[in-house]
C-alpha cells in the first residue's frame, strides 16, 4: 500500500480490499504514534524502506565487557526503517526530494561556496552551458525571439511545405509552453531515429571527449602551451543530463576554472578568464566528433551547433554585469537530477521482450525510439548490449549527475554532515557509550549485526496508518 493508501486506510469508509483498515474500536496509543512518528522522520517518510531487524553492541576494548546499545525489538514492529535512497521521482517521492535538495547544495557550493568550499570560488570564471543535439528531421518546437513566441515551422513556399514522404511538414501554430506536440517530428519517416538512438548513447562519450578537448582549445586562445596549462589551470565542472521533448539528451553543465594548486579552489592566472573559457567550450564543442556503425553507412555523431536561437554559450557568472544567479542555475540543475525520460507510457525498467515494446501505450515517436534501440542491439554488427539494457531510456544509461572531483564536496559529504547534524540534534552533549563515557573508537569497539527483513512498513498498525497519513498529509502541503 502507498502512503496515499494509508489516509484511505484511515478513514470512515475505507475500500474493500485496501489492506489492514482501523476501525471505530482501534486505540491509538498516543506513545505507539511517537514512536512511529520518530522512525517516519529518521525515513524521511520514505515510500518503499528496507526493513532491517539486528542489534548494536559495545564492547569495552580493556575489560572486554559487552553491553547493548540498540535492538531492533525495542521498536514498533520490531524493525527498523531505513530509507530507500531511490533518487527516482516515480520510485520514491520522499526519497527524491532528499537527493534534490543535496545537489541543489553541492552545485551552490561549487558556484558560491559553502560545505568547506571557499566563498572566494565565486569569483572564479565560470560559465554554464548546454549541449544539445544536432537536428534529426523537423520536429514541433516552441521558438522564441525575446518573449515573442514565433510560429513552428511557416509556410515560405510550396515546395518547401511537403517532405520527400508528401507530408505536410509546415506549421503555422505559435505552440504554448506544454503542448503534447512539442518535440514531436511533422513525419516519422523523415526522423533519423538511429541517429537520435545512437546519440543518446553515445552522449557521455562524447561528453568525455568534450572534456579532453576543452584545455587544448583554452591553451591555444589563451596562447600558452598545453604543458603551462596543466601546469597552472584546473578545469571543474558538474553537469546534468536532461531529455528534450523530443526525446533526445542534452546537457547542462557548470563549467569553473580553478588555479592548480595543492589546496584547491584558487582563483586561476588573470589570463583565463570566462569570456577565454566561453569560447573554449564553443570550440571544443564544435570539436567533438564520433564515427559509430549504424545499420546502413557509419554515423557521425557531435554536438549541435544551436547557434541560431539560444545563446548558450556565452552566460558567463561573475565576469559580465548579466551574470545569471547561481540559486537560480543550482535549481535548475537539480530539478532534471530525480527525473528520467519524462513520457507518460513508457516503463520505469528495462524492457525484456519485444513484446512489451508492441504493449506500450506512449507516443508513436518515443515507442519508435525504443523499438530502433532494441532492433539496434540485436546487430552484430553494432553490437551493443546497452541499446537493449536502455531502450526504455530511448538508449540513455548515464547517470543524471556527474562532476569532476573537485567541483566541490560530494554527495556522500552532504550526507554525512546531515547524519551528524541528526545525531548532535538527539543528543547535543556528544553521544555516550553505554558506561556513560563519551563515545571514543579508541576505547570502545561498536558491532553492528543487520539483517534484511523485507520492505515497506510494518505492522500497519492503527498508530503507523496515523503516523503515515499525517506525514503524507504534511509532505503534500
Ligand atoms: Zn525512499
Ligand atoms: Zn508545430
Ligand atoms: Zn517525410
Amino acid at each position: 500500500m502507498t502512503l496515499r493508501g494509508a489516509a484511505a486506510a484511515i478513514s470512515p469508509e475505507p475500500e474493500h480490499g485496501s489492506g489492514p483498515v482501523a476501525t471505530a474500536d482501534d486505540v491509538i496509543s498516543f506513545a505507539d504514534l511517537k514512536d512511529w512518528e520518530r522512525q517516519l522522520a529518521s525515513t524521511g517518510t520514505c515510500e518503499h524502506p528496507v526493513k532491517l531487524h539486528g542489534r548494536i553492541t559495545a564492547i569495552d576494548r580493556a575489560t572486554g565487557e559487552i553491553a547493548p546499545v540498540y535492538d531492533t525489538s525495542d521498536e514498533p514492529g520490531g524493525v527498523l526503517h531505513v530509507a530507500c535512497g531511490n533518487r527516482r521521482e516515480t520510485r520514491c517521492p520522499s526519497c527524491s526530494q532528499v537527493y534534490k535538495r543535496d545537489a541543489r547544495q553541492l552545485v551552490r557550493a561549487g558556484l558560491t561556496g559553502g560545505k568547506g568550499v571557499p566563498e572566494t570560488v565565486a569569483a572564479h570564471p565560470c560559465v554554464f552551458a548546454t549541449f544539445t543535439a544536432p537536428s534529426f528531421g523537423p520536429v514541433h518546437a516552441r521558438r522564441m525571439r525575446g518573449k515573442t513566441v514565433l510560429p513552428c515551422r511557416p509556410r515560405r513556399d510550396s515546395k518547401d511545405r511537403r517532405c520527400p514522404h508528401g507530408r505536410d511538414i509546415s506549421c503555422p501554430t505559435r505552440h504554448a509552453e506544454g503542448d503534447p506536440r512539442l518535440g514531436r517530428p511533422m513525419c516519422l519517416d523523415c526522423f533519423d531515429y538511429e541517429a537520435a538512438v545512437l546519440f543518446n548513447l553515445h552522449a557521455a562519450d562524447l561528453w568525455r571527449r568534450f572534456v579532453t578537448y576543452l584545455p587544448r582549445h583554452l591553451a591555444r586562445l589563451a596562447g600558452v602551451t598545453g604543458k603551462t596549462l596543466k601546469a597552472e589551470l584546473r578545469i571543474r565542472y558538474v553537469k546534468v543530463a536532461e531529455y528534450q521533448a523530443r526525446g533526445v539528451i542534452h546537457f547542462h553543465a557548470v563549467i569553473r576554472l580553478d588555479a592548480n594548486t595543492k589546496e584547491g579552489f584558487t582563483a586561476p592566472p588573470a589570463r583565463y578568464d570566462a569570456g577565454l573559457l566561453c569560447d573554449a567550450i564553443a570550440l571544443a564543442a564544435k570539436a567533438v566528433r564520433i564515427t559509430v556503425p549504424g545499420s546502413g553507412p557509419d554515423i557521425r555523431l557531435g554536438f549541435g551547433r544551436e547557434l541560431d536561437r539560444r545563446p548558450v554559450w556565452r552566460q558567463p557568472f561573475a565576469a559580465t554585469g548579466q551574470a545569471l544567479d547561481a540559486a537560480a542555475v543550482a535549481n535548475y540543475i537539480a530539478k532534471y537530477v530525480t527525473k528520467a525520460v519524462d513520457v507518460p507510457g513508457l516503463p520505469d525498467t528495462r524492457i525484456r521482450h519485444a513484446s512489451e515494446i508492441e504493449a506500450l501505450r506512449c507516443p508513436a515517436h518515443h515507442k519508435r525510439m525504443v523499438a530502433v534501440a532494441w532492433d539496434l542491439g540485436a546487430r552484430a554488427s553494432i553490437g551493443d548490449p546497452r541499446l537493449r539494457l536502455w531502450a526504455h531510456q530511448l538508449g540513455f544509461g548515464g547517470h543524471p549527475l556527474t562532476k569532476s572531483r573537485r567541483y566541490s564536496v560530494t554527495f556522500g559529504y552532504i550526507r554525512g554532515e546531515r547524519v551528524t547534524a541528526r545525531r548532535l540534534e538527539r543528543n547535543p552533549e556528544g553521544e555516550r557509550d553505554p558506561w556513560g563515557r563519551p563515545l571514543d573508537d579508541r576505547v570502545v569497539l561498536v558491532l553492528a549485526n543487520w539483517s534484511y527483513a523485507g520492505t515497506g512498513y510494518t505492522p500497519r498498525t492503527p498508530a503507523a496508518e496515523l503516523a503515515l497519513a499525517s506525514a503524507d498529509m504534511a509532505r503534500a502541503r
